[in-house]
Formats: structure tokens, C-alpha cells, sequence
């Protein structure tokens, strides 16, 4: 039930509305990719949280129905990886039952093939894949656990089959490392059927040195499969859609760009995230966020909950990316496998 004293959707300080919320169900990975988890920070000695910080499916699925009391419509799971969170299928099960919810998940695809159907039988509907390169060699450099490409390709393959598509496959471009392979994976799944979209690195965290100089831009990528392959821009699916839609003029398919660096999009940002042990995030650049683990198990109603998560977001006002320079870079913001991207 809503309560009648908010009115919904929710809106922050800027008008914006609450639609989208991301939660990370862990904050480990079976990859160490080098602009997300780099070796060096995330070793064999890093503290990963313990099984009681962490949010149980209860916690998870009580906290989604809430946040849709709130005019949530879009849930995406995301970590961390996702699939390496045990039974993972059950927590979909329970999310799928929620009414008036788009339900999806993020995951690096290396272990997929497996499951790709169970989660399709829980009620998954969509899934987006990250995949950097099909070069093998900068694969496997770029993930550096040495895992190789086509068990991502065969993942992909196993979801689309199972019934999850459009698969969608997520790139980040970081120059020097595999703005070589923008070409081949275009004409790779050009035509495919899935849904490639290429996302400009970031600076979340403060583990990966990021320099704008590393950024690939959306334009300068547009522009490289533009030369070869005419495209034209298409209409957003949605107002706040964050990927720039192109379709290939010959009618093969489409791909998009997320310029999250070049083009902010923050006056559209409509995306709460929620961290592996229940903390709220209004912003992905976030240095803080706001624990709704403690109030969930000192025993909250809905109700308060709805009040504590309607007062974070009624007081939000973060515009990361448009305000982004060498500076804020630097500040201390958590990081991207712990809140999910
Ligand atoms: N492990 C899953 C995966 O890799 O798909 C889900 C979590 S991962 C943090 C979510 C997405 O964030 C991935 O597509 C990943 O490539 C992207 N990502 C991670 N670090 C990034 C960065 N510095 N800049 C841009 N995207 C980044
Ligand atoms: Fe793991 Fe995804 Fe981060 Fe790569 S991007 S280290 S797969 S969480
Ligand atoms: Fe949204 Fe923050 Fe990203 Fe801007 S920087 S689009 S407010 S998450």
C-alpha cells in the first residue's frame, strides 16, 4: 500500500523523479577486470563483507516491493557478479512475483551457460552481458584471471536461446588497453540479434587511476564504426535512457553509446542504488550512503521504511558527471564492485 502522505513517484531536489533502482547482491567477483578490481587493491588479502553484513533475498525482496511502493519500475541486480551470489535463481523468483516490476540483471557472462536457463525459469526477462574484446589475449589481460572469450560467447549464446533477449553486451572502452577491438566486436554482432552498446570509462571508485585521457569517447566511437557501417540516430525508448540509440542504415541492427563522461546525463537521473549490505546510494559517485540495513532489522514497517528512503531521495541533489573534473576524480567514492555500476 502507498502511503498517502508521500506522493509519488518520489522526487529529489531537482525534480527528479525515483524509477530505477540498482542492487548489488555481492561484493565479489570471480574476474579482477584492471578498471574495476585491480589486483593490486582487491587481493587475496581484501576484506570482503561477511555473510551476515550482507542483505538477505528477504531483506532484498522487502526492500523492492517498498522502493516500487515508491514508484520504482526497473530493478537491475548487478555486484560485484551476481551469478557467483548461491542460488541466485531463488531471489529472482521472488523479485518476478513482485507485480509492476522490470526486472534484469548485469553479469561478466562467465557463468552463464550454466545458468542461463534457471534464471530464465525463475522469471528472469532480460540480462546484459559485459564483454571488452574478442581478442583472446586482450580478454584475458583485461579480465586478468585469465578467463577466456568464448565461454562469455557462449554464455550470450545460451541466454539468447534460453529465451532472454535482446541479449544486451556492454563494452567499456579504455584507451590503451582495447579501443582496438571497437571494429570487430560492431561487425561481430552486427546483425546478431543482440544489442551492443559501448560505455565510456569512468571514474568511479578511486582503486583505478582513471584519467580522462583514458576515455574513449562516444563520439570518437560513433565515428570509428560510422566510417565503415553508415549509421543514424534513433528516438531514446524512454525519457532518462541513459545508452544513445544508433541504427545501421542497411537496417542490421542498432547500437549504443553510454557517454557517461562526455555527455552527462544527470538532469534525467532517475537510479537509486542499494550496496551488497543495504545502504542506499543516490548517485553512483556517491561518497556516502545511508543504511537501511539497521532500521530493516531493528524491525521497521513498510511504512517507516518508505518515509526514511522518501526523505533521502526528497533531499537529493547529486549531479556527478555534469560537475566531474580532475579533482573530484580524486575523491574517495566507493567502488563500482561494491555499488554495481
Ligand atoms: N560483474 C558484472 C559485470 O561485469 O557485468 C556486474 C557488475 S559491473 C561493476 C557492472 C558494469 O560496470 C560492467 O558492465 C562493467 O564493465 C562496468 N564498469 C565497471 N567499472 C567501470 C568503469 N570504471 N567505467 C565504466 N564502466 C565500468
Ligand atoms: Fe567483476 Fe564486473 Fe567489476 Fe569485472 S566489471 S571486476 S566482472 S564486477
Ligand atoms: Fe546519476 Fe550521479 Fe551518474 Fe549523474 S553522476 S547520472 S546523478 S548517478
Amino acid at each position: 500500500m502507498s502511503n498517502p502522505q508521500i506522493a509519488l513517484p518520489a522526487r529529489d531536489r531537482r525534480g527528479r523523479a525515483l524509477r530505477d533502482l540498482r542492487i548489488s547482491v555481492t561484493d565479489r567477483c570471480n574476474f579482477r577486470c584492471v578498471y574495476c578490481m585491480p589486483k593490486e587493491v582487491f587481493g587475496k588479502d581484501y576484506q570482503f563483507l561477511e555473510r551476515r553484513e550482507i542483505l538477505s533475498f528477504e531483506e532484498i525482496a522487502r526492500l523492492a516491493r517498498v522502493f516500487r511502493d515508491l514508484g520504482v519500475e526497473k530493478i537491475r541486480l548487478t555486484g560485484g557478479e551476481p551469478l557467483v551470489r548461491r542460488n541466485l535463481e531463488q531471489l529472482i523468483e521472488m523479485l518476478a512475483r513482485i507485480p509492476g516490476l522490470d526486472l534484469t540483471l548485469t553479469t561478466n557472462g562467465s557463468l552463464l551457460s550454466r545458468k542461463a536457463r534457471a534464471l530464465r525459469d525463475a522469471g528472469l526477462k532480460r540480462i546484459t552481458v559485459s564483454l571488452d574484446s574478442l581478442d583472446d589475449a586482450v580478454f584475458r589481460r583485461m579480465n586478468d584471471v585469465d578467463f577466456p572469450v568464448t565461454r562469455v560467447l557462449e554464455g550470450i549464446e545460451a541466454a539468447a536461446a534460453a529465451g532472454l533477449s535482446p541479449v544486451k553486451v556492454n563494452m567499456v572502452v579504455k584507451r590503451g588497453e582495447n579501443e582496438d577491438s571497437v571494429l570487430p566486436m560492431a561487425r561481430f554482432f552486427r546483425g546478431s540479434g543482440h544489442i551492443l552498446r559501448f560505455i565510456e570509462y569512468m571514474d568511479v571508485g578511486h582503486t583505478n587511476g582513471w584519467r580522462l585521457d583514458d576515455v574513449v569517447t562516444a563520439r570518437e566511437i560513433v565515428g570509428m564504426i560510422g566510417a565503415e557501417a553508415p549509421l543514424e540516430p534513433l528516438d531514446p525508448n524512454y525519457r532518462g535512457e541513459v545508452a544513445e540509440r544508433w541504427r545501421y542504415r542497411d537496417g542490421s541492427g542498432e547500437i549504443g553509446v553510454i557517454a557517461s563522461v562526455t555527455q552527462a546525463f544527470c538532469r534525467d537521473c532517475t537510479r537509486a542504488r542499494i550496496s551488497t549490505e543495504g545502504k542506499l546510494y543516490t548517485c553512483l559517485f556517491a561518497t556516502a550512503g545511508h543504511d537501511l540495513r539497521a532500521p530493516l532489522r531493528a524491525g521497521a514497517s513498510d511504512g517507516a521504511l518508505r518515509e526514511a528512503i522518501a526523505a533521502v531521495w526528497s533531499q537529493r541533489t547529486d549531479r556527478y558527471s555534469e560537475i566531474r573534473t580532475a579533482n573530484t576524480a580524486k575523491l574517495q567514492k566507493i567502488e563500482m564492485s561494491y555499488i554495481g555500476g
